[in-house]
């Protein structure tokens, strides 16, 4: 029989996928001997089966039982019994960490009776037991009946006043539950539920619907973790940080999750309960104070930490609670950090000997390089500087400030860059985050909503600006010395440092991109993307070449670490002033004026080609043959029909706005073009191999490589092959010729086609284009973000590559195509070629390149190495 509840005793770390990350870390704490309050795991199973069918499975009310049982055994009271209850906790617990998006409730197990008993089993102390009945209704009425939280903020706020929610005393809160109790039946025509075992089970279910919550489908998204993955619900037994001041609550990071740095990350919050640190409901103190209030707890924490780096291997995060001196832990997991930290704890863990450098490469992904890459603002530049929080998601962002999720949006789909700024963010703002460049938060601190969701998205976020008075329903906020910014004001935020500008402060490159660039490596996080960089080149199997059509992008992609082109683009070749050229090509009426306009043509694209082969210095360049429609240089069809209409027109304006209408096409993309255009017009082909030729003869040691675009038969690719062939070995140069695979049929008879190709390409931007019949320049505008909504892929497949689909076109061709040619050289070069996911694939499949944008290469490098040091399935996140 299926097993749907697992003992903490009876998990581990491994079982993420069953147990959740909380559920298989509390039990891998349990394991180690740590202090973890008893409790069981119901499965992502049972989850998935109760999201599926609408009922819990067979068996699984029993298991439950059967668990709470041995549970209220070992803790020798029974769940919400009257004179002496056990309390427990009912909490979400998904695979991938979703900070803020799911339910817990607290205090389960409370109700008239049982609230006397658990004051008596503080030593009579009601405030605390009044304090945690009315935290159950909040978060019950909140979460499970679906009431608006605000009703009991703001019952809570009324009856505070001016004071801290610890100055109300036991009758106030006993009053507090009175008037809890009234929104519930307000609001839901029905008394708030009393049976213990009732309030348990509806938590579960409660849980299991927070995964369609519209906010966790939202952040999954981004995510891109997937959505059928469910929650585990964990049932813990309560410890309580509210029971006095010798209890407490807190969070920490065992090293910086900012910088890597080692030391005491963490805020404590004394007689609270958990949600009150994240929630920002009172200001924490930091961790290393609490050595003060309690040595005791505070050495133990710290030696558990320490225990837990080292077990883990890896910079942990942890929840903890003391209830009356005695140290519990309720969380750990590997904790979410900032690209730059990820490098540097990552080399700082060889240096320690937790890892090894193979390790280390895995444990940094192409996305975070990415994000390191990003500008940073002109040190030099002069600043307004308004105030300074905490530096909790690095970057320099910059736009006009707005004060709530919805205008965050709203803007930024205008086009609108802007900083969503908000006193503390709750998980109903995650659209406005998404939305914005940056956030900054006047309360909470680096363990606050904010700042961990902002490093999970590599969003620059300034958090806990305490000197900023903001009021959101006033749009504004004021920072010291009376300045006032308002909604549109632009301000600029520093994620690094923390610091607020008025203003727009100019950006610069990336300490990262200057050591690309070629700079010495100074700082720790360079000299670690040093190391990994070096070892990621070390272990790799893919070559790594650039998409380069200028001198200037050929040369970036050498400094980069590109060891070659893997596609030239010529179109651009054929702009600006040579235009005129493309019109009298398309407008020769006799086979001498077409000669004439492709003898004009050929020195200047000698020349755009020698430029290029002295940029590569002897590394291999990619040529592709002309690509687009011809009508793509001549003169939009509207402007000329004017022209032609009114009196100014000239003779060559009428001729080629008949040439347009002639060479005009419902489907350009599918149409005259690539090869098809090569075979149709005599000689332009020719002329180009002919100009690659001789710039090849020019410079020593260049290694043209001449590719044909949007080949679909093996007869097209012959025909243009032997062309180009004859050119060459009349100039005398070598060259290989081979072809772009971006038309289904290419892929399905690369048999064939490989008797006629030295390399395939794959040109996966034609490729996807053409397997899915989504038109390229249209879909992702039209339409995309409702197939993303409604989950028919997670992610475009344009950006990342479509394994199923497009990718067993790429498998075929690659077999069949080795099958004929096993030294068939082969790549890809569509935009795929820096995608981390996509480069994966690349090295699974077989090829011997990618090749991508040059600021993508070190994101491809460093893929490419990771790839080759973990296994197929292993996903980039
Ligand atoms: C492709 O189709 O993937 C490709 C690289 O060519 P282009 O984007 O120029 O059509
Ligand atoms: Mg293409």
């Amino acid at each position: 029989m299926a097993k749907y509840v697992y003992d903490f005793t009876e998990g581990n770390r491994n079982l993420k996928d069953l147990l959740g990350g909380k559920g298989a870390n509390l039990a891998e704490m349990t394991n180690l001997g740590l202090p973890v309050p008893p409790g069981f795991t119901i499965t992502t199973d049972a989850c998935r089966h109760y999201l599926a069918a609408g009922v819990v499975p067979d068996g699984l009310e029993q298991e439950v039982a059967e668990h709470l049982d041995a549970l209220e055994k070992q803790m020798g009271r029974r769940l919400g019994q009257a004179d002496d209850p056990l309390l427990v906790s009912v909490r979400s617990g998904a695979k991938f960490s979703m900070p803020g998006m799911m339910e817990t409730v607290l205090n389960i197990g409370l109700n008239d009776e049982s609230v006397h008993g658990l004051a008596k089993q503080a030593g009579g102390n009601d405030r605390f037991a009044w304090d945690s009945y009315r935290r159950l209704i909040q978060m019950f009425g909140k979460t499970v009946l679906g009431i608006d939280g605000d009703l009991f903020e703001h019952a809570l706020d009324a009856l505070k006043g001016k004071r801290q929610d610890t100055d109300l005393d036991a009758g106030e809160l006993q009053g507090l539950v009175e008037t809890f109790k009234g929104i519930v039946h307000e609001q839901t025509g029905k008394d708030f539920p009393t049976d213990p075992r009732e309030q348990m089970r509806l938590a579960v279910m409660a849980v299991f619907d927070s995964w369609n919550a519209p906010r966790a489908i939202l952040y999954r998204r981004q995510e891109r973790i997937p959505a059928e993955l469910g929650t585990a619900v964990n049932i813990v037994a309560m410890v309580f940080g509210n029971v006095g001041n010798d209890s407490g609550t807190g969070v920490a990071f065992t090293r910086d999750p900012g910088t890597g740095r080692q030391g005491i990350y963490g805020d404590y919050l004394q007689n609270a309960q958990g949600e009150d640190v994240v929630a920002g409901i009172r200001n924490t103190i930091p961790l290393e104070e609490l050595e003060r209030i309690d040595k005791r707890s505070y050495d133990e924490l710290l030696g558990i930490m320490e225990t837990l780096e080292n077990h883990y291997r890896d910079l942990c995060d942890i929840e903890f609670t003391i209830e009356r001196g005695k140290l519990w832990m309720l969380q750990t997991r590997v904790g979410k950090r900032t690209a730059a930290a990820a490098f540097c704890i990552a080399t700082q863990l060889v240096d320690q000997g937790l890892i090894t450098i193979d390790e280390a490469v895995t444990r940094v992904t192409g996305d975070q390089l990415a994000q390191l890459m990003f500008p940073r603002f002109d040190g030099g530049a002069d600043k307004k500087k308004i105030a300074k929080g905490m530096n909790a998601s690095p970057g320099a962002a910059v736009g006009k400030a707005v004060f709530c999720s919805e205008r965050a949006v709203e803007l930024s789909e205008q086009g609108e860059d802007v900083i969503l700024v908000r006193r503390e963010t709750n998980p109903d703002d995650l659209a406005g985050m998404i939305a914005a460049k940056g956030i900054l938060t006047s309360r909470g601190g680096k363990t606050s909503h904010a700042a961990v969701v902002a490093r999970g998205m590599g969003k620059t976020c300034v958090c806990g600006a305490e000197e900023l008075e903001v009021s959101t329903s006033e749009g504004r906020f004021t920072a010291p010395g009376g300045v006032v910014v308002s909604e549109g004001d632009v301000i600029s935020i520093d994620g690094t440092s923390g610091e607020i500008y008025l203003g727009e402060v100019p950006v610069v490159d990336s300490a990262v991109v200057e050591y690309f660039e070629g700079a010495e490596p100074e700082d720790e996080l360079v000299k670690a993307v040093d190391r990994i960089m070096s070892h990621a080149d070390s272990v790799r199997r893919l070559g790594v070449r650039a998409n380069a059509d200028t001198p200037d992008d050929a040369a970036r992609a050498r400094r980069f670490g590109g060891q070659g082109i893997g596609l030239c683009r010529t179109e651009h070749m054929f702009l600006g002033e040579r235009r005129q050229l493309v019109e009298d090509l398309v407008l020769a009426s006799t086979d001498e004026a077409r000669q004439a306009a492709l003898d004009a043509l050929e020195p200047l694209q000698k020349a755009d080609f020698t430029e290029i082969f002295r940029a590569m210095d002897g590394n291999s360049v990619t040529i592709r043959l002309i690509d687009p429609p011809l009508h793509e240089f001549l003169p939009d069809i509207v402007d000329l029909s004017v022209k032609v209409a009114t009196d100014g027109a000239t003779d060559k304006d009428r001729k080629l706005l008949a040439a347009v209408k002639r060479l005009h096409e419902q489907n350009p993309m599918l149409g005259l073009r690539g090869v098809r255009l090569g075979l149709v017009i005599p000689g332009l082909f020719a002329m180009q191999v002919r100009a690659i030729a001789q710039a090849a003869k020019e410079v020593p040691g260049a290694r043209p490589e001449i590719m044909i675009p949007l080949v679909a038969a093996v007869q097209e690719l012959e025909s243009v092959r032997e062309e180009a062939a004859k050119i060459l070995a009349e100039t005398g140069v070598e060259a290989l010729i081979g072809t772009m695979i971006e038309v289904p049929r290419a892929a399905l008879t690369a048999a064939q086609i490989a008797e006629a190709a030295e390399f395939f390409s794959f040109g996966t931007n034609d490729l996807t284009q053409m397997t899915w019949g989504f038109s390229r320049d249209d879909v992702e505008s039209a339409f995309f973000s409702r197939y993303l909504d409604q989950g028919i892929f997670g992610v475009s497949p344009f950006e990342t590559l479509d394994r199923e689909g497009v990718g067993r076109l790429i498998r075929i061709a690659v077999e069949e195509g080795r099958s004929t040619r096993p030294d068939l050289h082969l790549g890809i070069c569509g935009e795929h070629g820096g995608d981390p996911d996509s480069v994966h694939f690349c090295h699974d499949v077989g090829l011997d390149y990618v090749s991508c944008s040059p600021f993508r290469i070190p994101i491809a490098r460093l893929e490419a190495g990771r790839a080759a040091l973990t296994d197929s399935d292993s996903d980039t996140r």
